[in-house]
């Protein structure tokens, strides 16, 4: 497949990897927006959060169980942090394979 996520996972694309179990990577992005910019993915190949179904719900827990760890191992979780997932055209998104961005290290600026 086609899919940068995916050779990262499989290790034909290197990355600065900050944790990792069974279903879940996290890792740094190569572009940083933020001090800390952590990338968040599963193992499994989903394209889009239109593309998450019920069946992911255990899924999805455990990115955001590994969101919360990763804050605390990087020190962000205290001074606070954003987490962030850009869906399709409008959203941004330009990686099809589904992310959640971990961003903090600094004040962030505000959304509106
Ligand atoms: P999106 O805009 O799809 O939400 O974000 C994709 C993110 O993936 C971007 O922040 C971009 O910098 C990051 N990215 C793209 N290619 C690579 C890569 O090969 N390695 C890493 N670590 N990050 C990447």
């Amino acid at each position: 497949m086609d899919c940068i996520f995916c050779k990262i996972i499989e290790g034909s694309i290197p990355s600065k990897k900050v944790f990792e179990n069974e279903h879940v990577l996290a890792f740094h992005d190569i572009q940083p927006a933020a001090p800390v910019h952590i990338l968040l993915i599963p193992k499994k190949h989903i394209a889009t959060m239109n593309d998450v179904t019920d069946e992911d719900d255990a899924l999805m827990a455990e990115l955001l169980r590994a969101a919360r760890h990763v804050a605390n191992e990087l020190g962000v979780a205290e001074s606070g942090y954003r987490l962030v997932n850009n869906c399709n055209s409008d959203g941004g998104q330009v990686v099809y394979h589904l992310h959640i961005h971990l961003l903090g290290g600094e004040k962030l600026k505000g959304l509106g």
